[in-house]
């Protein structure tokens, strides 16, 4: 089984996913005020905003089924209709004391939310929505209609005024954190190999950056691995390049999960990782990557790899001061290929003068 580490690359229905999450949201609220609303103008005798009422329900079920059939943009301009239609009747009868023309406030910003539209058809829309919204205010102070518990308006108007901003500021909200996860996501695709989930070379080298300054601030112990998986290519070859990318998810997973938070996982070319061990000697590396060694001999005895044995050569290096990092993964990318040279499956520790020392770990010989 692939395990990536990072969510695939999502498609454009990501965003309709977004916009269904603000209307599935605010529109069965809409839809339940509209309800609530039926019986109290069915019995203050105002029969007309009943029926509006009834006509709205209805109006807002339809929408919520239109959005849950992707036609998102269908039921906003839907939507908008029925604030439109909504306000200015309950307006024209009640008067503006009454405080509906505020939907047409919250209404606007959903009405923007219309991506089929051009952009000017939106703006234009919303504008107009403010537009009746003023006009409504100013225009038609005094009912047609007496209502029969006038005393009671500026309490409507009050719960208007408070359910429509209440309503903008939750969908502004929901926006905003959508837009933020939105954020979050695009980084983590700037950032990441899409097939492992592991940092790309490109924030691989911003975080090497940062340890680098860290070690150099702190003169604390940094040490570089290169990692390379041994005849990945026959792998490929065998068993075709779809088992190949599994092998390569399992051994980005089994890396990832050995080593501390602290440490950084680079997936730093076809096959070949880099890792990158903060406060940490190319002994105590080491010890960490015996027991990689010894965890991926249980992984590929499992039935989980395919029944070849999958194993890794190494490269050690420990930054030393008068180094760069470049130097530094030099000599590591040194010790991986003397790994290679020397047969392979084994873990090879550089010195300090640029070559590698004696001292190589050999796991089981093939
Ligand atoms: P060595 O032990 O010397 O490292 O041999 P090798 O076969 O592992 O190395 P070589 O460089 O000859 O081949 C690396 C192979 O890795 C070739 C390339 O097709 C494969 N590879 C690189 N990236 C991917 C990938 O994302 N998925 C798969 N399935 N294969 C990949
Ligand atoms: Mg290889
Ligand atoms: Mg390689």
């Amino acid at each position: 089984m692939i395990k990536p580490l990072l969510q695939k690359q999502e498609s454009s229905a990501q965003s309709d996913y977004h916009r269904l999450q603000v209307i599935l949201f605010i529109a069965p609220m809409a839809a339940l005020l509209h309800f609530l609303l039926i019986p109290f103008f069915y019995f203050t005798g105002v029969e007309i905003l009943a029926w509006l009422n009834v006509i709205s329900v209805l109006i807002w079920a339809y929408g919520i089924r239109l959005s849950n059939r992707n036609r998102i943009n269908l039921a906003i301009q839907l939507f908008c209709c029925e604030v439109l239609i909504h306000s200015v009747v309950a307006t024209y009868y009640l008067g503006a004391d009454s405080g509906f023309q505020y939907y047409l406030w919250s209404m606007s910003a959903l009405a923007v939310m219309d991506t089929s539209s051009s952009r000017w058809r939106v703006f234009i829309t919303a504008i107009m929505l403010v537009l009746v919204f003023a006009l409504l205010n100013v225009g038609l102070v005094r009912p047609v209609l007496a209502f029969p518990f006038s005393e009671y308006l500026l309490y409507m108007k009050l719960i208007n005024m408070l359910v429509s901003g209440i309503l903008s500021i939750l969908a502004v909200m929901i926006m905003r954190g959508l837009h933020l996860s939105q954020q979050a996501e695009l980084k983590m695709l700037a950032d990441r190999d899409s097939l492992t989930g592991l940092f790309n070379r490109r924030q691989g080298g911003v975080l090497l950056e940062q340890a680098y300054a860290h070690a150099l601030r702190t003169k604390q112990p940094l040490t570089v691995v290169m990692a390379d998986i041994d005849r990945f290519k026959q792998i490929n070859d065998s068993y075709g390049h779809a088992v190949g990318d599994v092998v390569l998810c399992q051994i980005a997973d089994l890396l990832h999960s050995s080593i501390r938070k602290s440490d950084v996982l680079i997936r730093w070319g076809g096959e070949e990782f880099l890792l990158l061990f903060q406060d940490a000697s190319a002994k105590a590396a080491e010890n960490l990557l015996d027991n990689v060694n010894h965890r991926l001999e249980l992984l590929c005895s499992e039935d989980s790899m395919p029944e070849t044995v999958v194993t890794l050569s190494f490269g050690i290096a420990q930054w030393h001061s008068d180094e760069s990092m470049d130097q530094t993964i030099m000599r590591a990318d040194n010790a991986l290929y003397l790994s290679k040279q020397r047969g392979r499956n084994r873990i090879t520790l550089a010195d300090e003068s640029g070559t590698v020392n004696n001292a190589v770990h050999v796991n089981n010989p093939v």
